[in-house]
This record gives C-alpha cells, structure tokens and sequence, in this order.
C-alpha cells in the first residue's frame, strides 16, 4: 500500500520549517529562510538551508537537494512511506494509503525480479565465455583496455553474436542491461543496446553514473563522453567522473534532477566530428533554460579534428588540461559563430549578429549578459571597423552596454559606488584579516542587494565560525530573490582574484565617505 496522493499533497502544503522543528530541530532564521546542519555531509556548521517559500531543503556544500519528507527519512533512516506517516502524527492528522490491488503489485514485483534475474544470468555467461574466446580477449587489447578496468567494468562477451559486452547499471548500481559493440567492422550495427523494459529505460540510464557518483561530487564536476569505451578509457587514465547518455543526445529531465543534485558543472567532450558537434548542439539546447539562469555551467572541450575520448588519451595527450580549459558554452558559440563569418558576406554577418543577440539576450544576469555582447562586439572589431560597428550599434539599440568600438567611457558616480560596494563585500568575505576594517565603513552601503548580502552575512556571523561563513552565506543566497542571486553572486564566487592591496581599502574608503551626503541620489 502506498501513500496516497492527497497525504502527500498535504505534506507538501506544509512548511517545511514547521515540519522540521516537529521532529526537534533546531532551526536558525535567516531572512526568509532558516539553516540547520546537514545531515548529508559531515556538517559541524548550519549549511542546510530551509525555504518555506519553495519548500525544499538545500545544502551548499554537498548539493543535497531534498524536500521535508526526505530530511525525516534521513534524520531517522526510516522509509517513504513512515517517514509521511510520522509526519501526519505530529501533525494530528491521519496518513492515507491507496488501495492498491495487492495482486496486481505482486504480479509487476514478479516481472521486475525476473527480468533482473535474465540479466544477470546473461552476465554471468558473457563473463565466462570473455575467457573462453581469444577473439575477444585480443579486441579488448586492441583497444588497450587494462585486464584490471576490464574487471572493475565486468567486461563480458557475447559469442553467438560476437560481441564485446559492456553492462549497465542503473543509479542504484543494479544491473539493467547491456551495450554490446561489434568485435569487427564487418559487423553491423556497431553497437546493440538491451530493448527498452521496465528495467533498461535509456531516457533514464546514464552509463558509469553509479560508480562515477563520488569522483562527480568530489571534482563538482561531470564530464560526458559520447561512447561507453571512452568512458572506460578515461577511467583508465585517471578521470573517473566521466559518463555517458545511454542511447540519447540529451538528458531527460530526471538524469538531470540526479546529476544537479551531485554538480551544477558539466563539460561536454564529445567525438571532434560532425556527430560529436550535433551532439554538443542537441545536449546545450535541452539544458539551455538551466544555463541561460545561471544555474547550470557548462564547458565545451574540443578536441582535435578526427579524435575522440579515447584515441585522444591513448596517444598520451592530456585530458586533464583540456577539460580544465575548456571554454564555456557561451565562448564556445561565439567562437563557432565567428569563425563562420566572412566579412564580405553582409547577409551572413547579419544572421550572426541575430543569433548572438537572440541568444545573448536571454542570459538572466545583467552583468555577465554585458560581459559577452561586449566580448562579441570587441571580436568583430578586431576583424573589420565598419561591419562591427554596425553590429555593436545594433547591439547598443537593445540592450545598455557600455561603448567598446569608440573607446572607454567613464562610469557613473552610482556605477563607481556599486562596484566599490561589491569589492567591500568581496574582500570582507574572502580575506577575513581585513574584516576589522571593512566592518565600520558597511555601515554606509546604499544599494538594496549589498545592504541585503550586509545584513545576511550579519546574521550568520551570529551562528557560524569565521572559516564557514562563506559556504553558509552561499546556501542562503542560492535560494533566495533571484533579484538579488543574480546581483550578489560575483562576490561568493570570484572570477576574479580578489584584490587585498592597501590601495583598493583606500579606495573603498574615499569613495564610500565622499559620497555619504549624496546618498539619497544614488541607485
Ligand atoms: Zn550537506
């Protein structure tokens, strides 16, 4: 029997801060939200956020991302399903349950089991015959798999069909399926996956996604490849937080909501072919929403015509260094777009300028929507003064940017005071020596998101250790207004170096005395 509906619904109503403090934790406010420890990681400070207004719970420093029925099932390791009924107990109100037919849930039990039951005879006998068969064996050589990844990704092979068998396993790490890749070209189609049953659901498979799970949160970083054996070979050579979409180009919305809840960071390595690049294509397009918000980073790492994953390592080529220095997938279309253009073609010229800015428009933040109409502009000059003039102007029509063709205007005096503001924020937060100083002169921001991000980082001083006030600040600004996320986020992460110089407090310190009479004029 499961919980029905309306319990849930209702549970869900609830705040999830009420709930919590039913169950005897201690929550602290801040703002409009409240943080805990975390009972994900090993939490010695309130890093868990807790917001009524989207009930969820969320953890800056590991990711979690859960509701008030997943915290109590944590806090007490107990099931769903008790989890719903303690809470309506503390709530004085009845948990309900549907009426299941009974038969019925045992009859797809039954299916489920035996289908589990097909596939791992199945592996059992691939894995046997690997030994038997020196075919196979010689293709895993050929391809210079070691006997050892051979074992961690139990390898098997299919005789009748001559095959090499990579199986595949699901979030929770239960055998599901399998991919099986011809042994010789002869052989057609080159790779076979399992038929889609209720247990292998290629929209919901990720392959390597269990085992990868710890090296995804401990780089807050994922990579997908293209091909299962890319991923094997990567792990072989070291980058074991590397996966790949099992039969599809993009993540549907669940793979998504697993892999968001380990990193917000992916980098894109696909084959450097026509098909890799559709792929890339495909992947941003179904995230883009994410990306455009701010929520998501993605990276592009373009490797060299005709390579892939796996040929790249292979020839003893630094994956690692690609990956760090992958562009973003912002640089990534300016550049493909760009490198497209022929400064003749005024046609073309034009329909880049509307794909730029039709793309560009739709980044949330303001400053980084600047940064790349910018960028965009300064590239097309270095190619040709008259058309990118042209085109920085029809950018300057649609959005505030500052004048990069003619030269460097100088701010305003609000400009200069806001970014001054931010660096007091910045350096306070990053360089906790000069905290004594910066404190007096916080007295005097003006603007609502550095007042804001002031009176937060007040608050948590209260409750948090000097070291931990930066991954706590974090929690509680990644879930609040997206007015101000948006405006604060530059100084929690830095893109920057922070500057810490005597000169930059003085600066701060002129211009935050000077202009304390004009402050009503100031927005
Ligand atoms: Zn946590």
């Amino acid at each position: 029997m499961a919980v029905s509906q309306d319990t849930i619904s209702k549970i869900k109503a609830m705040p999830v801060s009420s709930i919590l403090t039913a169950c005897g934790v201690e929550l602290k406010r801040v703002g409009r939200e409240f943080v805990t420890q975390c009972l994900w990681h090993n939490d010695k400070n309130p890093s868990l956020t807790i917001s009524d207004d989207k009930g969820f719970v969320f953890c800056h420093v590991c990711q979690e991302h859960n509701d008030a029925i997943g915290y109590v099932q944590k806090k007490y390791g107990i099931t769903f399903r008790d989890a719903c009924e303690r809470i309506a107990s503390n709530h004085n109100f009845t948990c309900q349950f549907t009426d299941e037919n009974s038969e019925q849930y045992q009859q797809k039990k039954l299916e489920l089991l035996k289908l589990r039951e097909v596939v791992e005879s199945q592996q059992e006998r691939f894995r046997s015959s690997l030994k038997d068969y020196p075919e196979a064996i010689n293709f895993i050589q050929s391809r210079r798999i070691e006997p050892s990844v051979s074992r961690e990704f139990t390898l098997g092979y299919d005789a009748s069909q001559r095959r090499l068998t990579i199986p595949i396993h699901n979030h929770l790490g239960q055998l599901v399926g399998f991919t099986a890749r011809a042994i010789t070209d002869d052989i057609k189609p080159k790779y076979k996956n399992s038929e889609n049953n209720p247990i292998f659901n290629k929209s919901d498979l990720v392959f390597n996604e269990y085992k990868a799970s710890e090296f995804i949160r401990e780089n807050d970083e994922c990579v997908f490849v293209e091909g299962h054996l890319d991923v094997v070979s990567l792990w072989q050579h070291g980058v074991k937080h590397a996966v790949a979409l099992q039969g599809t180009a993009s993540p549907s919305e669940s793979v998504l909501r697993r892999l968001l809840s380990k990193t917000r960071k992916f980098v894109l390595c696909m084959d450097a072919d026509a098909g890799g690049r559709s792929a890339v294509a495909k992947f941003l397009d179904s995230v883009q929403g994410l990306t455009l918000k701010g929520e998501l980073d993605v990276k592009i790492a373009t490797l060299p015509d005709g390579y892939d994953p796996d040929s790249f390592v292979q020839e003893g080529n630094d994956i690692n260094s690609l990956i760090l220095n992958a562009p973003s997938w912002l640089d990534w279309f300016l550049a493909n777009w760009l490198n497209e253009l022929d400064f003749n073609d005024k046609l073309k010229i034009q329909n880049v300028e509307s794909q730029i800015k039709s793309l560009f428009s739709r980044i949330s933040s303001p400053a980084l929507r600047a940064h790349y109409y910018d960028k965009a502009s300064v590239r097309l000059a270095q190619n040709k003064q008259s058309v990118a003039a042209e085109i920085a102007k029809g950018f300057h029509d649609s959005v505030q940017v500052p004048e990069v063709i003619s030269g460097w205007i100088k701010p305003s005096a609000a400009d200069t005071r806001r970014m001054v503001e931010k660096r007091l924020l910045r350096i306070y937060l990053h360089i906790p020596s000069y905290r004594f100083v910066l404190e007096p002169l916080a007295e005097n921001l003006v603007f609502p998101e550095t007042i804001w991000l002031w009176k937060r980082i007040q608050e948590l001083q209260e409750i948090c250790s000097e070291d931990i006030l930066l991954n706590s600040l974090k929690a509680v600004v990644s879930v609040s207004e997206p007015a101000y996320i948006s405006k604060v986020r530059s100084i929690l992460t830095p893109s920057f170096s922070v500057e810490n110089d005597e000169l930059s407090i003085m600066h701060i310190e002129d211009i935050l005395m000077e202009d304390q009479k004009n402050k009503g004029n100031l927005n």
